[in-house]
């Protein structure tokens, strides 16, 4: 074989290959003019290259980002460097449909992208190629990894039977909001919540219906919060709410008004009509308070005393006057 033979030959594997590798290659000129659209091109866009070739890509292509993409497509002109659209940056530059079986569940191909300077035989850059990687099983694993990262991450914050944060993501916060406190003063509430005589409920309806009691408190409370507020699930039949920029005389309006919806309200359990209280305490942090820990024992200690002072109402922690 003739050497022309055989770069004759080289040549037409490359066109063939060109034509079928399973990857995205479009040529393009100083003016965005499609110079070669291969096989990939055509089978996701069903535009076929002839019908394209000398036409301009934004033109024929009106959907795509042609304000960001011309300016990648210019540094790679003048800087004659190569670039990089990663699909985490932009999921896609050309919006072809997923057919993978797999991936179903994806609506579009995810996409990398490199945009490559091509020389002309006097080495100035006169076209550049466009190189479109399918990414999609990647992308969609990664982001099915990070949902359930994330699910895992909501579920180990949440305590199951009433969906409030646990008592542990709970602490995080209320030390957060303690540091917060010792670092730059301000104001903050902690509330801290106990169902009245619950172990009457148990014991007469059953813990089911205990269980139903709990849930429907915590419904009530998670309806009567700011934004802001951070309510947990402290103990069994206990409830704690870390309130920012709220001082005790408000934090004690909030408690009054959730004590008296609670109170006014009925739980059913299997037609059964179950009434219910709560007791509560509230601390304002203060120069007495000294850790997160001594704010909980002052709110612990406020709301054993509405338990003795007869349940059903609110007690607000009184910090020592100086002479004390
Ligand atoms: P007080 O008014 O002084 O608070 O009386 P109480 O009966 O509410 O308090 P006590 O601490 O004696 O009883 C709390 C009961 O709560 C005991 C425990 O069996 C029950 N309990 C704790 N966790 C759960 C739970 O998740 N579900 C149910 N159904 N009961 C629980
Ligand atoms: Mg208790
Ligand atoms: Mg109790």
């Amino acid at each position: 074989m003739s050497n022309d033979q055989s770069a004759m030959n080289e040549l037409h594997w490359l066109i063939d290959m060109v034509q079928t590798i399973e990857v995205g290659l479009v040529v393009l000129d100083r003016d965005y003019n499609i110079q070669l659209w291969n096989g990939f091109m055509e089978n996701h866009s069903g535009v076929s290259p002839n019908s394209i070739k000398g036409q301009n890509l934004f033109s024929r292509f009106p959907d795509l980002p042609a304000t960001w993409l011309k300016q990648k497509m210019e540094s790679v002109f003048m800087l004659k460097n190569r670039a990089f659209i990663s699909w985490e940056q932009r999921p896609y530059v050309f919006q072809f449909k997923n057919y993978r079986p797999i991936t179903g569940r994806a609506d579009f191909m995810y996409q990398n992208v490199t945009l490559l300077p091509l020389a002309s035989l006097t080495g100035k850059i006169t076209h550049i190629s466009v190189i479109v990687y399918d990414v999609t099983d990647i992308a969609v694993n990664k982001l099915q990894l990070k949902a359930a990262n994330e699910q895992l991450e909501r579920l180990s914050q949440t305590d199951g039977l009433t969906q409030l944060h646990n008592r542990r993501h709970w602490q995080q916060c209320l030390e957060h909001e303690y540091d917060l406190y010792a670092r730059y003063s301000g104001i903050a509430s902690l509330v801290m919540i106990d169902i009245d005589h619950f172990k009457n409920i148990n014991d007469t309806y059953g813990h089911l219906a205990g269980d139903k009691v709990i849930q429907h408190i915590a419904h009530i409370l998670s309806h009567s919060l700011r934004e802001t507020d951070c309510a947990g699930r402290y103990g069994g039949e206990e409830f704690a709410v870390v309130m920012p920029s709220t001082c005790g005389a408000d934090a004690l309006n909030f408690t009054e008004r959730l004590r008296e919806k609670i109170a006014s309200s009925t739980v059913v359990y299997e037609g059964l009509k179950i009434k219910v209280t709560v007791s509560l305490g509230v601390c304002e942090l203060g120069k007495h308070i000294s850790s997160s820990s001594s704010w909980i024992s002052c709110s612990d200690k406020a709301l054993y005393e509405a338990k003795q002072k007869g349940r059903n109402c609110t007690v607000l922690h009184c910090a020592p006057t100086s002479a004390e």
